[in-house]
């Protein structure tokens, strides 16, 4: 049959559904992200990477990972998706910078409640390590192949580097895998473990040592090339500020909603933390995390299982 000039294509009802819901704030993806997901028919992710210093180690002396906290949850079909300034305070051993998640999180558990203290946990801080990687083969998405990215790796990738650095293992030499010349790629695997439910790279396995290049003026080339990771840096500046958070984390946990009732009201106080507290906060983080969209995801987003979240 003639192909009839008339068949409508699937953008024009695309713009038209988008044009309807419109008010549902949709976030652009940085294109630089590399990020792992489960959004497939195998629910599962495989990809090879080889981790990058920000430019040559030896010349630019910079943070081979810069960690990062994120709230990020849906509620009444919004996005509440910032950073946690409570990071500020972890980093430069004060208390002055408030994170309205946090707050609420922290009154959530000590009510004791079990609903309130399922919304704290799925309100929780996410921590993720901001770092280079050359793309070597993503078979989900093949266009990025070759580039160089940013990942906002979990903890669990962090152990399965530091290990590397620090072996368990009297019998191992420590090793540096973003080394460009001795270092070696990750293969990686992210799916859900049965038993937990929850995402995890446990499959995943570092490859055998090789230089990135055999051109070392090709390595230059491409480590000059990275992305700098000032910008996630927990630089006081740029945080939003309470308030700007604070109508955002009211707006989104009240449906857009904001009546003058106490329930809305954080209260920012400085108690002396409790025994429990000190408890709660010294839960170290699991090993399960998987990695945090930092923007939203259109469902069927990986499950993340991470105990630190009451570092307010
Ligand atoms: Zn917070």
């Amino acid at each position: 049959m003639k192909t009839s000039s008339l068949i409508a294509d699937m953008e024009s009802i695309d713009e038209t559904l988008n044009a309807i819901n419109g008010n549902k704030k949709t976030f652009e993806k940085d294109p630089r992200q590399f990020r792992p997901n489960l959004k497939n028919e195998k629910k599962e992710y495989r990809a090879t990477v080889r981790f990058l210093s920000q430019g040559i180690q030896q010349v630019a002396k910079k943070a081979y990972f810069i960690e990062r906290w994120d709230h990020a949850f849906i509620e009444n079909g919004q996005w509440y998706i910032e950073r946690c300034p409570s990071l500020i305070n972890k980093q430069l051993g004060v208390k002055d910078h408030k994170c309205p998640a946090c707050i609420s999180n922290r009154r959530d558990y000590n009510s004791k409640q079990e609903v309130l203290v399922q919304r704290a946990h799925d309100r929780k801080i996410k921590k993720t390590y901001v770092t280079n990687i050359l793309v070597i083969d993503d078979p989900q998405f093949p266009e990025n192949n070759g580039k160089i990215m940013y990942w906002n790796m979990p903890y669990e990738i962090v152990k399965l580097i530091e290990i590397k650095w620090h072996p368990e293992s009297k019998k191992r030499s420590p090793s540096n895998p973003y080394c460009p010349i001795k270092g070696y790629a990750l293969d990686l695997v992210l799916k859900i473990n049965p038993s937990t439910g929850y995402a995890t790279y446990a499959g995943s396995e570092w490859l055998e040592p090789e230089p990135i290049y055999e051109n070392e003026e090709e390595i230059v080339k491409l480590l000059n090339s990275t992305i700098d990771l000032d910008e996630f840096l927990s630089e006081p500046d740029k945080f939003k500020s309470f308030d700007e958070l604070n109508n955002r984390f009211l707006k989104v946990t009240s449906g857009g909603v904001i009546i003058d009732s106490p329930m809305n009201t954080i209260i920012v106080d400085d108690k002396p933390t409790t025994a429990l507290d000190k408890v709660t906060s010294s839960i170290t983080t699991s090993a399960l995390a998987a990695d945090v969209p930092d923007k939203p995801v259109e469902g069927g987003e990986v499950s993340t299982e991470d105990d630190s979240w009451l570092e307010d």
